[in-house]
């Protein structure tokens, strides 16, 4: 038994793998169609989410990321069948942005490490997608379909995924309670805002986040707008102004 994953039903066909093991928290969502599932985000890539995934679908299993950072595609290795958003093609082929070993300190910071795991082995993983995803893009899973919504800021092809029949939002490290990150390089402050404006338009009945506290109020979408907006309209939203604390996140440009 592993018990580097922890796993919540979200429903009788939605499923959430956490990884409370790392600091980072990550959510992965593994969503049960009548044809297939569709895998949300692989997590850190410290232990197999595999051996996890077949244990809650026997159907076969298409991997998505809300982006190409190393937290959310740690486990894309065991899923040939994957899709990436047009902006982030280039990071599965050589060009992500950060050196290996800044990544690699970042998958063992401050995290008890399973006996089995080696850090010398950690590749970040480079691939090419089955299928290139753009703003807009239905993704039919059988009986459920999951729109793609484009959301960059926190990075160019950042994503988020809205299934229209329950209303529900997966909306990786676009909103979440803790540190929102649009000070790389690679990010944009002033997309950021807008992205999260366009989720807030949609009017979801609820809320899966990437990291930390699972339950989450759809009110805090508003938060997050409203403190963006009062950023911008001071001048503010400029990157390398440093972090601004909300209370219950931050932004950090
Ligand atoms: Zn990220
Ligand atoms: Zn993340």
């Amino acid at each position: 038994m592993n018990d580097w994953f922890t796993i919540d039903k979200i429903d009788t066909k939605t499923y959430v793998i956490s990884e409370y093991h790392h600091p980072e928290e990550t959510h992965c969502y593994l969503l049960n169609g009548n044809e297939r599932s569709l895998l949300i985000d692989t997590g850190v890539g410290i232990s197999n989410i595999y051996d996890e995934v077949i244990n809650l679908t026997d159907k076969p299993v298409t991997a998505v990321a809300t982006h190409i950072h190393w937290d959310h595609i740690g486990g894309h290795k065991y899923f040939s069948d994957f899709y990436v958003h047009s902006a982030e093609m280039d990071w599965l082929n050589g060009k992500f942005p950060l050196p290996l070993e800044t990544v690699k300190e970042m998958v063992v910071d401050h995290c008890v490490l399973p006996d089995d795991f080696d850090i010398d082995n950690y590749e970040l993983f480079q691939g090419v997608p089955t299928i290139v995803l753009t703003d807009k893009n239905i993704i039919d899973i059988g009986g459920r379909q999951i729109e793609v919504l484009h959301t960059p800021g926190h990075s160019p092809g950042h994503c988020c995924f809205y299934e229209q029949g329950r209303r529900w939002l997966y909306s990786g490290d676009l909103i979440y309670k803790g540190c929102l990150d649009a000070f790389y390089p690679t990010t944009d402050p002033l997309a950021f805002m807008r992205s999260v404006e366009k989720v807030k338009a949609l009017s979801p009945q609820r809320i899966f986040p990437a990291h930390h506290q699972l339950n989450i109020s759809v009110s805090l979408i508003d938060e997050i707008v409203n403190a963006f907006q009062s950023l911008y309209q001071k001048g503010k939203l400029r990157q390398g102004n440093g972090v601004f604390d909300f209370g219950e996140f931050k932004i950090h440009i």
